[in-house]
């Protein structure tokens, strides 16, 4: 007989969020065990070691009680529907519950319909290993040590600088030269005592990943260097882990949810780190103190949001902050078939050398690159100059405004697709306002590209001294 098993809630997250499985059965118990088949993480929670079926689990069919009709042997009809019913929250069976003083800490999250007690509960049954305790780390997990995430891993090596505490609001004044992991543990401890907090005081690395990743269900990445994103991207595609995305560069964040389970992986998006130098850090081009805040706090809320199964998870779409325009954007990002890591016949299959693949060893230097200025440019295109625009800035930048003529391959996509890049022309390069642009136009003369320039004053320059319909940034 073909029929039908409805999965509650509270088991979805082991049935890939389906809510009904189509099976074939002539019994309840056969059809219970064919859903099992499908998805064995279900087991333990339907049959208790004896094989029997969880005394707090009740099996319907239709509206009737299996247990009066001959429990898991009562024959089927085709079409039938069979729901499974577990007692909720009710603390059966050695499920979290929580004491008096939990009860009143969390009421708020009690009281919200997407989370409630299953929700809060899956919270206190969750583990979250944060990579990095730096501007992204502080805000992600105080509020989830906040919001009763019963296991916080922290990661990180580092000591407090006392110019972290312009955004890294665990660390105060009499921190400084102290270990962080030792201070945000105790501070995070202090403020929910009902979280474990494990402290990881090692540098994350190809050889320590996968055992450090292995005892967690999420990876918050607050990393702020290129091998160790390439590195937690990886370890959590092998361990079938999302990692909570964010980034922050002066007044720009970038938030995103990688899944490769369900969705792309960080090397979908961006296949090959930019070469060194191209784009500065944190440290080199500054961060608005605040913005870690705001996205730190956004990764929060998608770990919560993967844990409870709330909303709309961020899988498949960039989420973009603008500081200073105070804007948010987002663009669909998709899988990469051919992704190294996570495509269909993948290359990466165990942790590499990042700092390797990233190409990091200080190779920085001074660029001196030759320029065109925006009239000139006007000029060779009112000529009818057979030149090559290369637009090298970020997808929400094209969106805001961008040259007609102009061949976009954001920066950090150029390694991967320069064969686009006709070398036989002449190349002119160009971001907002040109200090990216000289840096690639560096790298494309590097790469053997014979007539290449920077457009002076980028984008800004163009829109403000030439075509001022463009919408100005
Ligand atoms: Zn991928």
């Amino acid at each position: 007989m073909n029929v039908k098993v409805r999965i509650p809630s509270p088991l979805r997250r082991f049935t890939a969020e389906q809510t009904w499985v189509a099976v074939s059965a002539q019994t309840v118990g056969e059809a219970m065990e064919a859903v099992v088949d499908q998805f064995e993480d279900l087991s333990q929670h339907l049959y208790d070691t004896h094989g029997e079926l969880r005394r707090f689990i009740n099996i319907y069919v239709g509206e009737e009680d299996i247990r009066q009709q001959g429990g898991l042997d009562r024959p089927l009809k085709e079409n039938d529907e069979i729901m499974i019913i577990p007692a909720i929250a009710g603390g059966t069976a050695g499920e979290a519950i929580f004491d008096r003083e939990e009860y009143i800490r969390y009421s708020r999250h009690f009281s919200l319909p997407e989370i409630g007690l299953e929700g809060q509960r899956r919270l206190k049954q969750a583990s979250v290993l944060i990579v990095g305790m730096g501007g992204l780390g502080n805000p992600a997990s105080l509020y989830l040590a906040a919001a009763g995430v019963g296991r916080i891993g922290l990661v990180d090596f580092d000591v407090v600088d006392l110019s972290n505490l312009q955004r890294q609001i665990l660390y105060t004044l009499k921190d400084v030269g102290e270990s962080k992991i030792k201070i945000a543990k105790e501070r995070l401890e202090s403020l929910n005592h009902k979280v474990e907090i494990t402290a990881h005081e090692e540098a994350l690395s190809s050889a320590n990943a996968e055992r450090i990743f292995a005892n967690y269900d999420i990876i918050v990445d607050g990393t702020d260097n290129f091998p160790t994103r390439y590195l937690v991207n990886d370890v959590c595609v092998f361990q079938g882990k999302p990692s909570i995305y964010g980034s922050i560069f002066r007044f720009d964040g970038q938030v995103a949810v990688f899944y490769a389970r369900e969705g792309p992986c960080y090397r979908c998006l961006y296949a090959d780190p930019p070469p060194p130098g191209l784009v500065p850090s944190c440290a080199e081009g500054g961060v608005l103190g605040v913005l870690p805040g705001i996205i730190g706090s956004l990764q929060a809320i998608e770990t919560i949001k993967q844990i409870t199964g709330a909303g709309e998870p961020l899988i498949g779409r960039l989420l973009l902050f603008d500081a200073l325009s105070m804007t948010f954007h987002q663009v669909s990002i998709s899988s990469d078939p051919n992704c190294s890591v996570c495509g269909d016949s993948p290359t990466i299959t165990k942790p590499i050398d990042y700092e390797r693949f990233c190409g990091v060893s200080g190779m920085e230097e001074t660029v001196s690159v030759p320029e065109m200025s925006v009239q000139e440019l006007k000029g060779k295109l009112e000529n009818g100059s057979n030149l090559l625009i290369l637009d090298i800035r970020d997808p929400w930048e094209w969106e805001i405004a961008h040259l007609d003529k102009a061949l976009f391959i954001p920066m950090n996509s150029l390694v991967s697709r320069l064969d686009e890049i006709d070398p036989s022309k002449e190349i002119v390069v160009h971001c907002h306002t040109g200090i990216r642009s000289a840096n690639v136009s560096n790298y494309l003369i590097k790469q053997g590209y014979t007539n290449v320039k920077n457009l002076r004053g980028g984008i800004k320059a163009w829109t403000s001294e030439v075509d001022p319909r463009l919408m100005q940034y």
